[in-house]
């Protein structure tokens, strides 16, 4: 039979790859990168070519199923409806909304139906317990994204292609190909900053796949990086260099309170601290600071921390002090091409940002973004009383594998009155649950990245369609069907009501943009425009022609649609980034504010560990696999094969301290919990730090997952404690854990 070739975008990771797909007699005989791919130019990782593995996996669920009598067993999609309806309709008008929470997991991010979909199943449920992977890893640079620009949407990259010097904390790219960053071939773009003169500084407790490809490798104490970067702000305004550049004339305020803010965080007074020495901070500052080309990129180590939100906030301040922010080569924001287009003359600004609206009900953690943190789930079930969680909705989420103290969040989640879950495979999490929705494989939907056109390195659109028919509802009708029962609809309304009322208020947003280029069209007008298209391409039709580079339903002839997308396998390309800092600002002063009272309260608390002896037992840090995507790919034989990696990495000096030899395991205690883990002794931690990967656990009973159990690996969210949290943000601090080690007996 004669083959036939697809052009896709790569759903796994932030990167965005373009995959050419061969199929021939029905099934997927090849995958390779695009050649031809405007952004990727070929570029594939080992991950990249398994979404063939990950199609025909026989433990991938095709239908849904339904527990009865404690086995959960196939049914009908009617069925299926039927029972979310009888568990969650009765429960939720006795108990009230906030008895149905929701957890939104991160390959959300990944898909079209989590980022039109999962807004409407948000307002049916109407619920406060929302939580989502994000207070996991990434709410820090939201918080300071808010904090600092008004608009928590905004982070900006490191302008990879462009930069000269690149300083990277608590990240490892070589292995993670890039988060909150979008940028296939990261390590072809790293190379090539070194290969134009560049210079790339790792800094990270474990000498990393990346703090070996880089110029310089710091070794930092874990959970310090906020105080390193405030030092190094700190002397880059000691140093009497700084400023934010002419391009930002009249949109910083707060500069003047820098100083005093700054001033507890001299490269000396966080040295013992930080484990790096004040002349190498000082010159890494001037470095910085001497007009070349600079970007500063934190990520999740930097996160995932106590201090996570100022970590973010600080590496952005150390950018805009030296010139850097929203400058090419320095750190700058994409224009995703479904936003809104720049309205020229409108002055910057916004409503602002602000957090805890309200508050959790057990343990009063602020909301932050409509979300509580995903940490207090656990004792929100537990805890008796009004407004208790008594069931779950989970969506492409693990909690019992990602979330901190999961062994707590187990008992928990097996303690519901009920739980539905919309996943493709029978796992840790969705053991417990009542009803099991599995929406297609990947090859069987379609693809546009939402999410990361935003936090792209260069400005790009790709659409791709479905390799294979899906064998059931798609996950948007999934979602929008669950949005109907929870509203009171019954579990057999038509889902066109949800996409009706989603496309009407795309068509009104983009009609009601004052200035904008649609500003007093009829709603309806565009509307009959994009009927011909299915769902969901019909809202991407929407929004990418009434976008920043969209054909403005005719006013801008050749502009980008989905007409334009469809004619364009290999993506479109819009060109590098371009200054915009006036665009994106949505502070009620219309500037980036770095002075607002929450980040300097939380400084004062940073300034507060200063008095304290460094800490001198031993922490536990996480890391990434090239062949891991956090928990939900160990079960392709193809990326779990060969030697264990669920290892735990020990330096020799503390291996021999404690009696830990290469092979045998140990047993790691924390505040919270134990686990059992083979020892791996190698000179790439720093002493004093052990290094655990999360994602792994899969020995438990009732689950799907025949590979993964194989090579079961540990839990090391039974390490991490629920209580520590980064207040300003509510995430985890799942890194800089204290540990005790222990030969196992
Ligand atoms: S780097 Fe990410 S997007 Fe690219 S092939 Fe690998 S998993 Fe897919």
């Amino acid at each position: 039979m004669t083959a036939t070739v697809h052009h896709r975008t790569c759903p796994l990771c932030e990167a965005t790859c373009g995959l050419e797909i061969e199929v021939a007699d029905g099934a997927v005989r090849r995958i390779r990168g695009d050649r031809d791919d405007v952004f990727s130019h070929g570029f594939i990782c080992p991950k990249g070519s398994t979404l063939k593995q990950l199609h025909d996996d026989p433990d991938r669920l095709r239908r849904p199923l339904v527990r009865r009598d404690g086995v959960h067993v196939e049914v009908s999609w009617e069925d299926a409806f039927a029972e979310v309806e009888r568990l969650l309709v009765p429960l939720r008008e006795r108990h009230g909304a906030d008895s149905v929470a929701l957890y939104l997991g991160n390959p959300n991010a990944h898909t079209i139906a989590g980022a039109v979909f999962g807004r409407p199943l948000i307002q049916a449920l109407g619920t406060k317990n929302l939580y989502s992977a994000s207070t996991v890893d990434q709410m820090p640079r939201h918080v300071s994204s808010g904090f600092l620009y008004g608009n928590p949407g905004a982070m900006p990259v490191p302008d990879l292609d462009r930069t000269d010097y690149l300083l990277m904390l608590g990240a490892d790219p070589l292995e993670s190909n890039g988060s909150l960053c979008t940028a296939p071939d990261f390590p072809g773009r790293l190379a090539a900053i070194r290969a134009r003169g560049g210079r790339v500084v790792v800094v990270d407790p474990r000498r990393s796949r990346s703090a070996e490809a880089a110029d310089e490798h710091l070794s930092i104490r874990p959970g310090t990086d906020a105080l390193w970067l405030c030092a190094l702000a700190h002397a880059v305004l000691d140093a009497g260099t700084a400023g934010p550049g002419s391009h930002l004339d009249g949109l910083v305020s707060g500069l003047d309170a820098l100083p005093a803010a700054l001033a507890p965080f001299s490269p000396e007074a966080v040295a013992d601290h930080c484990g790096i020495d004040a002349g190498t901070t000082r010159r890494v500052a001037a470095e910085l600071a001497d007009g070349r080309r600079a970007a500063v990129y934190t990520r999740i180590g930097t996160h995932t921390a106590a201090f996570g939100t100022l970590s973010s906030w600080a590496g952005d301040v150390l950018t805009l002090v030296t010139g850097n922010l929203d400058r090419a080569g320095g750190m700058m924001w994409a224009t995703p091409c479904h936003g809104r287009p720049p309205v020229p003359g409108r002055p910057p600004g916004g409503r602002g940002f602000r957090t805890g609206r309200w508050g959790s009900r057990v343990s009063g953690r602020p909301e932050v973004r409509s979300e509580l943190p995903v940490a207090v789930l656990a004792e929100e079930i537990e805890t008796p009383g009004e407004g208790k969680v008594r069931a779950l909705v989970t969506v492409a989420g693990n909690p019992a594998r990602s979330t901190p103290d999961s062994a707590r969040l187990e008992r928990a989640l097996a303690d519901l009155d009920a739980m539905v879950s919309v996943d493709i495979y029978l796992n840790e999490t969705t053991r417990h649950a009542d009803v099991i929705l599995p929406p297609p494989s990947a090859l069987e939907k379609s693809h546009f990245d939402f999410a990361f056109y935003g936090l792209s390195v260069r400005n790009v659109a790709n659409w791709s369609a479905p390799v294979f028919p899906a064998e059931g509802p798609g996950e948007h009708e999934i979602l929008a069907r669950l949005a109907l029962i929870v509203a009171g609809q019954g579990a057999a309304a038509d889902p066109e009501v949800i996409y009706g009322l989603i496309g009407a208020q795309l068509a009104q947003q983009a009609t009601s943009q004052e200035g904008g280029p649609l500003a007093g069209r009829d709603p309806d007008e565009l509307l009959a425009e994009v009927a011909h298209e299915p769902v969901p391409e019909r809202f991407i039709d929407l929004m990418v022609r009434s976008g920043p580079y969209g054909d403005q339903f005719g006013a801008v002839p050749g502009g980008l649609s989905m007409e334009r997308l469809r004619a364009a396998p290999h993506g479109v390309d819009l060109g590098p980034l371009e200054p915009r800092a006036a665009e994106v600002l949505r502070t009620t002063s219309g500037t980036i504010e770095l002075d607002r009272p929450e980040v300097l309260d939380d400084l004062r608390r940073l300034a507060a560990v200063l008095d304290e002896e460094p800490a001198d037992g031993v922490v536990l840090v996480g890391r990434r696999h090239l062949r891991s995507n956090n928990s939900w790919m160990h079960n392709l034989e193809v990326l779990v094969k060969g030697r264990p990696r669920c290892t735990l990495l020990v330096h020799p000096e503390d291996a021999e301290r404690l009696g830990l030899t290469d092979g045998a395991e140990a047993v790691v205690r924390s505040a919270v919990g134990e686990v059992t883990a083979p020892v791996e002794v190698t000179d790439r931690m720093r002493p004093g730090v052990v290094s655990l990967p999360h994602g792994w656990g899969h020995d438990a009973s009732g689950t799907r997952l025949e590979v993964a159990a194989r090579h079961a690996g540990v839990n090391s969210n039974m390490l991490t404690d629920g209580s520590v949290l980064d207040p300003l943000s509510g995430n985890c601090a799942l890194n800089a854990i204290p540990v005790e080690l222990a030969p196992a007996p």
